[in-house]
């Protein structure tokens, strides 16, 4: 019997959506506030001339700067394509497909249910409370056969830390259980917020990073684990041969050098300045219900009528990302913190919309 290539696929990678990632979402635009960018493009030169050889596969100078960066020792960091490949190299190292799960708090962030439908593995989810902190009878609950505990601090989308009370309560439910994994994609526009320095205490929590984000470096694909060596010695077991090319590398070292690293600060300050004036101003929009207070860079807004807005602004090249489906964010869109500019033009196409009596959907 001859089998199509669709019917040769297996049958999770069959049923799967995959993730909807903003490039995929697609849209034209000139400003583009659907992915959590930073807005503006940092050069970088290559230093290295050496394309003939294979990179390294945890590259020395990438790993030392970022463990000094972190504040923990070099046998503590490995280095991936972005914060992504971080999620899924957990799942595949730690997790039998049929056997384990892994457990996560919507509304979050959807990489982690897309990597475990790929390799097949069950996923739990236990819905985030009203004020989007975990659950953690209900995690408790649920935690029989979890391996993994994905934690989003600050999360995505609705940009609230996790309580630091909270996650160490989880820390001790899941001892000699689970590994729990922090999320801390953006925890660059509130470092003070990190768990990094918490994993002397903890040998199963894990903490992922990435450049993407305050380093404005989304486009290198560049992230980091964090974790005390066993769990990173087993990462090394099911990583590619030479995760990061030779390019990444350089320009992942430049941006973690000193001076990298003060750009990276003025960065976040910047945007923590717009935030503030957009924040302001949403909040005095009649199309506004409510602004969700972030740490981060990007904003949770409820609006009235969020699919007229959503499209209203998508159609005059203002790209924003639509949350309605994700569970208890009906009308709620997401917005990344872009330059004053960009600010400014979501705030004008907001006022210049119809007057909410004459709406007709
Ligand atoms: N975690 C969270 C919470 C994110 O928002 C993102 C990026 N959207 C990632 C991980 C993935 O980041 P990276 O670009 O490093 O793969």
């Amino acid at each position: 019997m001859s089998l199509g290539i669709e019917q040769l696929a297996r049958a999770n990678v069959r049923a799967l959506t995959p993730y909807q990632s903003a490039r995929r979402l697609g849209g034209s635009g000139d400003v583009w506030l659907n992915a959590n960018e930073y807005p503006i493009a940092i050069p970088y030169e290559l230093t290295q001339q050496t394309l003939n050889r294979y990179p390294e596969c945890q590259p020395e100078q990438v790993i030392e700067r970022y463990a000094s960066y972190a504040g923990l020792q070099p046998d503590q960091v490995l280095t991936c394509r972005g914060a992504d490949e971080g999620i899924e190299l957990l799942m595949r190292a730690f997790c039998e497909p049929g056997e384990d799960a892994v457990l996560f708090c919507p509304p979050t962030y959807g990489m982690y249910s897309v990597s475990a439908e790929t390799i097949g593995l069950e996923y739990r989810t236990v819905q985030a409370r009203e004020n989007w902190q975990i659950n953690l009878e209900e995690i408790g609950a649920q935690l029989g056969g979890v391996k993994l505990i994905y934690l989003c601090s600050p999360n995505n989308p609705t940009g609230n830390l996790i309580s630091a009370g909270d996650i160490r309560t989880l820390l001790e439910m899941a001892r000699g259980k689970a590994l729990v994994i922090a999320d801390e994609a953006y925890i660059e526009f509130c470092p003070q917020a990190s768990v990094a320095s918490w994993l002397g205490e903890y040998p199963h929590l894990v903490v992922l990073r990435t450049l993407s984000k305050a380093f404005a470096l989304a486009g290198l694909r560049c992230g980091f684990v964090l974790a005390n060596a066993p769990v990173i010695t087993l990462l090394m077991k099911v990583i590619a041969p030479y995760p990061l090319s030779t390019p990444v590398a350089d320009v992942a070292a430049q941006a973690l050098s000193e001076q990298g690293l003060a750009e990276m600060r003025r960065h976040v300050k910047t945007i923590k300045e717009n935030r503030a004036l957009l924040i302001d101003a949403l909040r005095q929009s009649r199309w506004v219900e409510t602004v969700y207070e972030s740490e981060t860079n990007y904003l949770l807004v409820r609006f009235r009528a969020s699919s007229f807005v959503f499209k209203s602004l998508w159609n005059q090249g203002i790209i924003l990302r639509d949350q309605n489906k994700q569970p208890g964010l009906a009308d709620c869109l997401r917005i990344s913190i872009g330059t004053r500019a960009e600010c400014d033009h979501v705030i004008n196409a907001l006022a210049a919309l119809p007057a909410i009596d004459n709406l007709r959907e």
